[in-house]
């Protein structure tokens, strides 16, 4: 595996590179949620390229951008035993300049939910991705279910720059109990680790509702509210596949949405119905 450190050194190692590239795009503190995409990436691809960078701008003021955990040697490792061919590591300094041109979230989309709570973010993500897509020009690149409205506005931004890359949603790896991985699991402390399992069980719940025919989004979220109690619940939202509000759960076209914090750490988690 080979580490590169520079935009222009991965573009001159792949400027005659014919074979396909699979793509996936990470802030490090590598884990199964990850490695799921590595694997399917290697599985489709030829040439597999993983990237870990913690991305500054999508990071809001307050946020834990300083203490994001960071652990190279250990996901050089994971990388290398994986199968990965490139390990793309690079520095803020190489990814940004002053005074940038930025990619903008879209109004509707970008500013619901997660954009609604975190301002500003979705356009550091977007930024990051199209740089670093830009710089891999991947055939596939690969993101997980578990960052729904990002997956949803990456495919979005695709489409609209008309760019050639395709993009690969994969399902969310979850620990046996059902809690989502995270990079930001580590923060919880033990109760707050037992806690944290409201989330996915609120989302449980709602799915046995639907199984039930109980469709109307009111009386799906009063049920998960009362599941995620005590919790410290950012949102629970029903919204279709394009993150537009839904009355109604529509089988094949809804995603139910939670953000909730325990402590200072914010867990998101969702389901596709
Ligand atoms: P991150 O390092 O948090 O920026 O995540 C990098 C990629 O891994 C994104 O596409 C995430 O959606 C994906 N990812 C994070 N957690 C999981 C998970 N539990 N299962 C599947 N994919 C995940």
């Amino acid at each position: 595996m080979t580490i590169i450190q520079t935009p222009k050194e991965l573009q001159e190692l792949l400027k005659n590179e014919t074979r396909s590239i699979g793509f996936v795009p990470t802030m490090g503190a590598l884990h199964h949620g990850h490695l799921s995409l590595i694997e399917k990436s290697i599985k489709e691809n030829e040439l597999n390229i993983v990237s870990i960078f913690v991305n500054p701008t999508q990071f809001l003021e307050g946020e834990d951008l300083d203490k994001y955990p960071s652990k190279f040697d250990a996901d050089e490792k994971i990388c290398k035993l994986a199968g990965v061919d490139i390990l793309f590591y690079p520095k803020k300094e190489d990814m940004y300049e002053e005074d940038e041109i930025k990619v903008i979230a879209p109004n509707i989309r970008g500013f619901v939910l997660e954009g609604a709570m975190r301002p500003g973010h979705f356009d550091g993500v977007l930024t990051i991705v199209m740089k670093l897509l830009n710089i891999v020009s991947p055939t596939k690149a690969y993101f997980g279910k578990k960052d729904a409205q990002q997956l949803s506005l990456i495919s979005q931004m695709v489409k609209n720059f008309h760019m050639k890359v395709q993009i690969i949603p994969l399902e969310t790896v979850r620990e046996d109990d059902g809690l989502a991985l995270s990079s930001r699991n580590i923060y919880l402390d033990k109760v707050q680790r037992k806690e944290a399992l409201k989330i996915s069980s609120s989302l449980k719940k709602a799915t046995q509702l639907v199984m039930q025919k109980t469709l109307d989004v009111s009386l799906l979220q009063e049920e998960m509210l009362k599941v995620l109690k005590p919790l410290d619940v950012e949102y629970v939202a029903i919204v279709s596949r394009a993150f537009i509000p839904q009355e109604k759960v529509v089988i094949g076209d809804s995603i139910i949405l939670v953000a909730a914090k325990l402590g200072t750490t914010r867990l998101i988690d969702n389901l596709w119905i």
